[in-house]
């Protein structure tokens, strides 16, 4: 189906005002997937009004025209559709009621000016404009339909949404489809994901492009809609993923975990933890999932020097020369955490959770420790803000950020 639009007025062509009527009908009408093949714009002049709408019936199965149905003489819109479609205008009953009323209640004098506008084509479907006086009108020629729309946009829009979209949707089977996917990143912070999508973003219109921060992670929302949004989707998600791709660990519903989880089963790994300020949070993500067993052995929790000393075997001249809040620490207890549980893969927490001060070192100091088969261990060290809570929380989040990662 062909769809063009015609704009007709002066000010239109002498810049005083912008066309936004037609980039307002496209974009709605883009949404349902139709193709609109010209855009243009006709002074207030009966024969190139009439020019216009023959060459535009010619080429065109659906023209949509606003504007040029007021009451006066430079209103010629009806004037110029009569010609071209042989017709000859009538007076709508219910719309002159409607001007009568309206001058009644405004006590005004009426002039033969308004009666003007309740005329329309004998030929014309009549479309009851709620914002104004003109009604629309729309017109079926056996080569094309000409939709008739007033200029002032409240009053085409609400035609539009009131009539003209259901007409063109009933009657050309045009269907709108909505697509969105949530693109998720770990290991990014919002502000400089939006930095890198900065003119994406900026250019953004089918999809849009919806940046979102979560506790932990941050994601992105990409809704298309349109004839083939999933192809608008799949577009933008490779050039997103050009840039930030090592951040993204999934889409729509996906937690770290389940990526983590993923991964482990493909590669047929299994983990195991030894926590001590969080407790055993991690394990508890892990185990939580649905499969847990083919990739988890257990957690080894040990909060106190005594307990990481019995429980996960740091040997005692660690814990004396090095305290347990140490990348030392740390690495023995992923060390004898992988040995004890038979893993492939241990990870250790350990750290000052707060709010007060442990072992001489503030709040928020953690050492994450990753053993990986046969590789030596690797220590990282975060400080974290925030509360107890928040710290531990953001401990554990960490650690599965590595984890996917290391994996990846
Ligand atoms: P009226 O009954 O108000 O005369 P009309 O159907 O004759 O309506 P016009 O006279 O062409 O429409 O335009 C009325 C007003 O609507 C214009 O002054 C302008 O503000 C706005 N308008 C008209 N056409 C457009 C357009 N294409 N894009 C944006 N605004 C428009
Ligand atoms: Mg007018």
């Amino acid at each position: 189906m062909r769809i063009e639009i015609i704009a007709v007025g002066t000010e239109l062509l002498l810049g005083q005002i912008a066309n936004t009527n037609a980039q307002w009908i496209s974009k709605e009408l883009a949404h349902y997937g139709a193709n609109i093949y010209h855009h243009s714009v006709v002074g207030d002049n009966l024969p190139r009004v009439v020019e216009a709408f023959e060459q535009s019936r010619k080429r065109s199965d659906v023209v949509i025209v606003s504007g040029g149905l007021g009451p006066t003489e430079d209103d010629l819109t009806r004037e110029a559709a009569c010609e071209v479609f042989e017709d000859e205008l009538l007076e709508h009953s219910p719309t002159m009621n409607k001007i009568i009323d309206f001058f009644k209640k405004n006590n005004r004098q009426m002039t033969m000016n308004n009666r003007k506008q309740s005329h329309v084509l004998k030929t014309a479907m009549v479309l009851e404009n709620s914002e104004g006086m003109a009604p629309g009108q729309i017109v079926e020629a056996d080569d094309s339909t000409f939709i008739f729309l007033p200029g002032v946009p409240a009053e085409m829009k609400s035609l539009m949404n009131d009539f003209v979209f259901k007409y063109l949707t009933e009657k050309y089977q045009l269907e709108t489809k909505i697509k969105s996917e949530m693109l998720r990143f770990i290991g990014i912070g919002e502000s400089t994901l939006e930095e890198k999508l900065k003119d994406l973003i900026s250019k953004q219109t089918n999809p849009t492009i919806a940046p979102l921060a979560g506790e932990g992670d941050v994601a992105i929302r990409l809704t298309a809609s349109g004839k083939n949004p999933e192809r608008e989707i799949a577009d933008m998600k490779t050039s997103i993923l050009e840039r930030v791709g090592h951040y993204y660990f999934g889409s729509d519903s996906i937690t770290i975990e389940e990526a983590v989880q993923d991964l482990l089963v493909q590669k047929s790994l299994t983990v195991g933890s030894a926590e001590s300020l969080t407790g055993g949070k991690f394990i508890e993500r892990i185990i939580q999932l649905t499969g847990a067993s083919s990739i988890c052995q257990g957690g080894l929790v040990a909060y106190t020097p005594e307990a990481k000393q019995r429980v996960i075997r740091v040997p005692k001249e660690i814990i004396t020369r090095h305290g347990t809040i140490s990348s030392k620490c740390a690495e023995e207890m992923a060390v004898q955490a992988q040995k004890l549980l038979h893993v492939d893969i241990a990870i250790s927490f350990t750290g000052v959770a707060g709010p007060s001060s442990s072992e001489g070192h503030e709040p928020g100091l953690v050492y994450i420790g990753i053993k990986v088969k046969d590789a030596p261990a690797e220590v990282f060290h975060y400080y974290f803000d925030g509360s107890r809570d928040k710290i531990r929380q953001r401990t554990v989040n960490k650690g599965f950020e590595l984890l996917f990662h290391k994996l990846k």
